[in-house]
């Protein structure tokens, strides 16, 4: 596609862009008057509309219902989650029973390495991204030193080359290949939350699972982001987080997916709660646990309703929108964005005397290695950069030392927001 710098050729891409209307579905934050040019829906995604009433429907029931509304309520709590099973589970490409909406994400990471890192005198170790988002790298470390190892011995980070940002595909393999005999899981980030580079999952657990181990992924950056294909990719679980492009409301309700071959395998321990106990005899309130034979049985504890009511609305969004329809955009509009900034660093070069590189793009160039996220090295601007844009009405996310993340988001963010992110950008740098 050839892409032009103008505000009106942005403002044409909007006008033929199929899902140009579902930005009238967000709030849209603003900023001396004025709607921002929200570019942080990878950290927390904008509030839809309809979010509001759906948990209002909840607090109205809670009012005229009380305990009955378990059974009652217009969206009866008791059976409340079994609703995502199906959007959720088109979401992560697996069967619908193979995820369940529950707690948070990092406590669902814990949960699922309960189940799948067992780790013996043999076979112990770990393979993850280096730099993985702290929670991440946290429960990791915590998680091996309840099994009474020593971090610096099991965990395996596979980072980038010298001088590279992003991590070579190959390079994870023959990790994998040179811990093979005492490799106990591979847990990667789904897509990278730094550079945003999205990792080959089918082939990182075709590998993994060849060494002997077992392969989880953490799509919080992932869901709602990219296409993903669980099931068939053959994935032992994977874990999301759902106020990141799923839009939810900070903290809401995080994901799981476990695929159905380790349902019901007996060798398979879990922590549990009277949620994930057979539903025909939960409330017989007996000893003996009998788990549900689905991920459901890695439920716990009852269900966060109002949170989830956010969660309800979100999801038909997505439902509404289309899945396939929404990435198809976020690669139109993520290759606008490099544009724009591939043309600034020219214009900056060519027009205002600088003669350094100042704006690198460290996500990957290549679209199927990416989702809606491009990260760029400021070459020689502080975070005074970043205080310069959201002054001038534009939010995006800052990492020390220099890195500006921005995700352009395909349900709410038009080709003009990017444009004019654009101009604010290079006037920023001058
Ligand atoms: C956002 C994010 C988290 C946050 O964890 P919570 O438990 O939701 O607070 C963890 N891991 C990754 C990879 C993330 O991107």
């Amino acid at each position: 596609m050839n892409y032009l710098n103008s505000s009106e050729f942005a403002k044409q891409l909007d006008a033929a862009d199929p899902l140009g209307k579902f930005r009238q579905q967000f709030y849209i934050p603003r900023h001396n008057g004025k709607e921002v040019v929200y570019l942080t829906g990878n950290s927390l995604g904008l509030q839809p509309r309809a979010t509001q009433d759906a948990i209002l429907n909840e607090l109205e029931d809670w009012a005229n219902f009380g305990v009955e509304g378990h059974f009652h309520a217009r969206n009866p709590w008791m059976p409340y989650h079994e609703q995502f099973a199906k959007p959720v589970s088109i979401l992560v490409g697996a069967k619908t029973s193979e995820v369940v909406v529950m707690n948070q994400l990092t406590v669902n990471l814990h949960l699922l390495m309960v189940s799948f890192y067992r780790p013996t005198p043999s076979r112990f170790k770990i393979i993850c991204e280096a730099k993985a988002f702290p929670s991440d790298q946290y429960a990791l470390e915590s998680q091996v030193c309840f099994h009474g190892l020593n971090p610096d011995q099991t965990i395996i980070e596979v980072g980038p080359r010298e001088g590279e940002h992003t991590i070579r595909q190959e390079d994870l393999l023959s990790a994998i290949d040179k811990h093979r005999s005492e490799l106990a899981l591979v847990l990667i980030g789904g897509v990278n939350y730094y550079t945003g580079q999205v990792f080959d999952m089918q082939a990182i657990t075709k590998a993994g699972q060849a060494a002997g181990a077992l392969v989880g992924f953490d799509l919080a950056h992932a869901a709602g982001n990219i296409n993903l294909h669980l099931h068939d990719w053959n994935v032992d679980f994977a874990c999301w987080c759902s106020y990141k492009y799923l839009n939810s409301g900070p903290g809401s309700v995080a994901g799981a997916y476990i695929h159905e071959r380790h349902h019901t395998d007996p060798a398979i321990p879990r922590f549990a709660g009277w949620w994930g106990h057979d539903k025909t005899s939960r409330f017989n309130m007996e000893k003996g646990f009998i788990p549900i034979p689905t991920a459901e049985s890695w439920q716990i504890s009852n269900a966060p309703i109002l949170s989830m009511a956010a969660h309800k609305a979100s999801l038909s969004v997505f439902m509404e929108a289309g899945f396939d329809a929404l990435v198809a955009k976020s690669k139109k509009l993520t290759g606008y964005l490099e544009f724009i900034l591939d043309d600034i660093q020219n214009r900056l070069l060519t027009q205002s005397g600088i003669k350094d590189k100042r704006l690198e793009i460290i996500t990957p160039r290549d679209p199927a290695q990416r989702g809606c996220q491009i990260s760029l090295l400021a070459h020689g601007y502080g975070k005074a950069l970043y205080h310069k844009l959201l002054e001038n009405g534009v939010i995006t996310d800052w990492r020390e030392p220099n890195v500006i993340r921005c995700a352009p988001v395909p349900l709410y963010n038009s080709f003009e927001d990017i444009q004019r992110f654009g101009q604010i950008l290079e006037d920023a740098m001058k």
